[in-house]
């Protein structure tokens, strides 16, 4: 990819993340952990509530712990794919052992990672679980003729390859997810900055900066200012 200096990057924009974990600090410290660096996440602390949960959310990744009270995680892995689920999970081992990491995957489990692990390592894993996702899905989020493509980090459009910054991206992004609805403020600064936060004044010009690339040069503008709340990506009239 010519581009891809640009783009050495990865963005946890609107990630949503299913925390299974029964023991408290362990599941705190992902948490804290994630949250801090951009994930949207949920926490369930058994296996019955985690199992109801990964069934009716739509969540990008589950992390999941191999042994949790009421329904253990490789049942749990199970039961999600005879019910074609098939959301990445990363299950969590306490047990180095061959037969439950091999006992895992044949369970529909898509990665393991063995406690105690360091934090970077965990979101590195649910990252490439993700991307794995996305590309066997092949999904390029699209609006009129400009598409976001999460795998290879690139935006297009009229069939022209634009450059966007790493802020601009994980905007996009961002707004490109709930398209057409609007995203507020604290929302898409969340997507930035995780929960570092920032202030309100670089965030509009990050989206001047991004509305100077995806649309100025365009008849058709994409990028609405909901004046007071956020900003919406759609394929209509300002509101
Ligand atoms: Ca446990």
């Amino acid at each position: 990819m010519q581009v891809a200096g640009l783009f050495n990057f990865v963005t946890n924009a609107m990630l949503r993340i299913l925390l299974i974990e029964d023991q408290r600090d362990i599941a705190a410290n992902i948490w804290d952990y994630l949250e801090h660096h951009g994930f949207v996440m949920d926490h369930a602390a058994d296996g019955v509530n985690g199992l109801r949960m990964a069934m009716d959310g739509s969540y990008d990744v589950i992390v999941l712990d191999l042994g949790l009270p009421k329904l253990d995680g490789l049942e749990l892995c199970r039961m999600l794919r005879d019910a074609h689920r098939d959301t990445p999970v990363l299950m969590l081992t306490a047990r180095d052992t061959l037969d439950d990491k091999l006992a895992g995957f044949d369970r529909g489990a898509d990665d393991y990672v063995v406690k105690p692990f360091a934090m970077k390592e965990l979101e590195a894993r649910i990252h490439a679980l993700y991307r794995r996702g996305r590309l066997q899905q092949g999904e390029v989020l699209r609006v009129a003729d400009l598409t976001l493509d999460p795998v290879n980090l690139s935006v297009q459009r009229g069939g022209q390859t634009l450059t966007v910054t790493r802020a601009g991206f994980a905007l996009l992004e961002a707004l490109m997810r709930r398209m057409p609805h609007l995203v507020r403020h604290a929302e898409l600064a969340h997507a930035l900055w995780g929960e570092t936060g920032g202030d309100i004044a670089t965030l509009h010009t990050h989206l001047s900066m991004l509305r100077s690339i995806i649309d100025r040069p365009f008849e058709d503008k994409l990028l609405h200012t909901v004046h007071g709340f956020g900003y919406r990506i759609a394929e209509d009239r300002d509101q």
